[in-house]
């Protein structure tokens, strides 16, 4: 889809349109702004417009032209939940969770969590590109000083959270085989039938459900809710070294102990969520994000099981809600 085919959408917005936008502002609570401070929390320093350009200048992600998301009320032709939710994802830099764990956010549609260990630091979610996990981890040096990676870990099987995973482990890392690479049981056959077999597929319908390539705009493509967009840049999937094959495994890493929890066929089909007892920390991958996802995925995914994803909550809560005192999620705030 390209900018002359956006200017066939209409250029105002109608009746039955605006009747509904003005029934969902008078619906939600929109002047409950605590969503603004929680996703502004924490905030370290970020990379201009969070662009990030690939070694032949390549934009592969960049925030700026999403510039008209800067007025607080919704225009005519959006959704005002949209619009604030599109607003929320305009942050993006590196922030803080707590002492010792950081996120690079709004740099990719996915964050990236970075954990701090006894020597380095612990990698979780490598973003979609090379591109954007090298920038991402720069990112990341700058504020905490440079460490030596100790494990990456992938969360689950969706490209935006291991594509960019050589941008985190380099040649020299890789060929030492000393870095464990972790994922829930089954990721490599998830990953590659979703991915790579029926890749193209997927990928073509993913322009669709996702909007790239329309002009961004308040008559364009304005969010997608988990954050902006489809990265680009160059992918590469890495096979774990380590998989984790049920709730209540653990693991030490780098002298940072993980207690792990499964949560196949929730919002991917190979998913699992982890408590850090150092940190009091728990992490519930994208199956806990500020806002509602899709359970039915339109570029072809497989179809979410709702009550086995909120049993997974449920047995979480159980399992850590009386040590946790913080949470994150690799997507959104
Ligand atoms: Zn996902």
């Amino acid at each position: 889809m390209t900018e002359a085919a956006s200017t066939k959408a209409p250029k105002e917005a109608s009746a039955p349109v605006v009747a509904r936008h003005a029934a969902t502002l008078k619906a939600l609570p929109f002047s409950d702004t605590r969503d603004f401070e929680d996703a502004a929390r924490g905030f370290l320093g970020t990379v201009e417009n969070a662009r990030i350009t690939s070694a032949q200048g390549r934009v592969v992600w960049s925030l700026e032209p999403y510039g008209f998301l800067s007025d607080a009320e919704a225009p005519p032709t959006v959704d005002p939940s949209l619009w604030r939710q599109s607003r929320l994802n305009m942050n993006h830099g590196i922030f803080e969770v707590v002492p010792g764990v950081y996120q690079i956010r709004g740099l990719d549609i996915a964050n990236m969590t970075l954990i701090e260990s006894e020597r380095g630091v612990i990698v979780v979610d490598t973003l979609t590109s090379i591109e954007g996990a090298r920038a991402a981890m720069e990112l990341y040096f700058r504020h905490r000083g440079r460490r030596s990676v100790a494990a990456v870990i992938f969360t689950h099987t969706h490209t935006d959270h291991w594509g960019g995973a050589r941008g985190v482990l380099d040649d020299e890392t890789m060929a030492s085989g000393k870095v464990p690479i972790i994922a829930p049981n089954l990721f490599m056959e998830h990953a590659v039938s979703e991915n790579i077999i029926a890749g193209p597929a997927m990928l073509r319908r993913a322009q669709y459900q996702f909007g790239p390539f329309l002009a961004k705009g308040v008559r364009g493509q304005v969010d997608c809710g988990l954050g902006k967009s489809m990265a680009a840049g160059s992918v590469a999937l890495l096979r774990p070294t380590d998989l984790i094959m049920a709730t209540g495994d653990k693991r030490t890493l780098d002298g940072l102990e993980f207690e792990f929890q499964m949560a196949p066929n929730s919002e991917a089909p190979a998913e699992m969520h982890f408590f850090i007892p150092r940190y009091k920390l728990l992490n519930l991958a994208e199956n806990c994000t500020h806002n509602f996802h899709n359970l039915l995925p339109f570029r072809g995914a497989d179809v979410r099981d709702a009550l086995a994803w909120s049993k997974y909550l449920g047995e979480a809560l159980q399992m850590w809600g009386g040590k946790a005192e913080a949470m994150c999620g690799q997507q959104s705030l």
